[in-house]
């Protein structure tokens, strides 16, 4: 365990962080050491005071929480809670004390396409230099509270995604706990990188068609570590540059039911009217964007218990990108419509997920999301932080986390103010716990 400790303390050390956080690096039921000190016994169990406590569901004044080794054993109000002998106490005073948020859709081998085109990212920048990037990423995303993430997809780094969820779980580096896509799955022709007609490039995604094609690139993808399959239900390889929907009913059918035999569920990329109802009607889980999606098409969603994954903030940053001045010029009409139809997906009663498609934007900036869906889109701070943490568990099968119960998971964080009142305050972390570990702490 020492050697452990030693390793990863280095491993920060050499990333920069503050040393606070590197004094702050903490583990209940083992053994804290580092390169000063020698090895001593570490209490076994942590009980945490904060000013309040977020469920998952409620907010509840005066409530403590328990951590033995890495696990929750118990929750209520402090008067009931009774830590064991030699307990780390813990105080937290004004800050409010919720379950690890939970991104529902990241790219962590993406980074922002201000800095570099997506194009370039695919086809210019080798496997070792967005692995290395996405240790950064991953690092960032945890110390933004979010101890969990769903990465919807590797864009032409292969099957990195799993070595980096394989790093994270063996404690080689820091990172929030990982369901991967791997690859992702695009029908041939309607993905990119697209340049001279001439020249078959490589592509963002795993190109396959037909009973064969789909059945093999499924297998082949479950068999190298995907916990889910991602389908781009359609793209914009339109006549004239437009959405269209990509696969087949049959092979979207054909999709879902070998991932779904072997235990997985899919989600599928989608924005078009058509392309979203073939993915719903195939049994898809979530629908990623979901841009056009009409009153019909969220009332079919509502009715197949689909979530939405409505990712404003990615088209928030790609407008900005392509010269918005927000707050100056009027919103493009590609935000109009986003507007339009989260009003007509909220109406309908369809599940939302919470999820940025961060990577577009820088990674650790996540909260964006958040604060988006509540400043333009109207959602209230409490109904964001739900999405964020038990109904994103809920949506993932993630029985393990998203609330704050006895026998769930050690993943809490801190965070100044009252979250279910104002937003801003998921800016303000103070402590990342991650399986009891402590990555961030006052
Ligand atoms: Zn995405």
């Amino acid at each position: 365990m020492k050697l452990f400790f030693s390793c990863r303390n280095s491993f920060i050390a050499r990333l920069g962080l503050s040393r606070g956080i590197r004094a702050g690096l903490l583990v209940v039921g083992s053994t804290f050491a580092s390169h000063a000190q020698p090895a001593s016994p570490a209490p076994t169990a942590m009980l945490l005071r904060p000013a309040a406590v977020f469920d998952g569901q409620d907010r509840h004044e005066g409530w403590a929480v328990l951590v033995e080794n890495n696990k929750i054993t118990a929750v209520g109000p402090a008067a009931q809670v009774t830590a064991p002998a030699g307990a780390r106490m813990l105080d937290l005073p004004g800050l409010t004390l919720l379950p690890g948020l939970i991104e529902g859709h990241s790219h962590l081998l993406l980074h922002p396409y201000n800095e570099t085109t997506w194009n370039d990212q695919v086809l210019l920048e080798s496997q070792a230099l967005r692995v290395a990037r996405a240790t950064a990423h991953a690092q960032r995303t945890l110390l933004a509270g979010f101890t969990t993430a769903r990465d919807l997809g590797t864009e032409g780094a292969g099957y990195a995604d799993v070595g980096l969820k394989q790093a994270i779980d063996q404690g080689i580096i820091p990172g929030p706990r990982l369901l991967v896509a791997t690859r992702a799955l695009v029908a041939t022709g309607s993905y990119g990188p697209k340049l001279s007609v001439d020249e078959d490039v490589p592509q963002g995604a795993q190109e396959a068609d037909g009973v064969d094609g789909i059945i093999r690139a499924v297998r082949e993808q479950m068999g190298k570590g995907a916990d889910l399959i991602k389908v781009y239900a359609d793209y914009r390889w339109g006549a004239d540059g437009s959405a269209q929907p990509t696969f087949s009913q049959d092979e979207l059918n054909l999709i879902v039911q070998t991932a779904r035999s072997a235990g997985r569920g899919v989600v599928a990329h989608a924005s078009t009217p058509e392309g979203m109802r073939r993915a719903i009607l195939a049994g898809v889980e979530t629908i990623e964007h979901g841009d056009g999606g009409t009153p019909e098409i969220f009332a079919l969603m509502q009715k197949r218990g689909v979530a939405l994954c409505p990712t404003v903030a990615a088209g928030d940053a790609t407008a900005q990108y392509k010269g918005w001045r927000k707050g100056t010029d009027p919103a493009p009409a590609r935000i109009q419509q986003k507007h339009v139809s989260m009003a007509a997906a909220v109406k309908a009663g369809v599940a939302l997920a919470m999820g940025g498609d961060v990577g577009v934007f820088a990674h650790g900036d996540n909260a964006r999301e958040m604060e988006l869906l509540v400043r333009d889109y109207g959602l209230s701070p409490l109904l964001v932080l739900r999405q964020a943490t038990s109904g994103n568990a809920r949506i993932f099968h993630l029985a393990d986390r998203g609330r704050l119960a006895p026998g769930l998971l050690a993943d809490l964080v801190a965070v100044a103010g009252d979250p279910t009142q104002d937003v801003a305050a998921l800016r303000q972390i103070r402590l990342v716990m991650k399986g009891g570990v402590l990555y961030r702490q006052p």
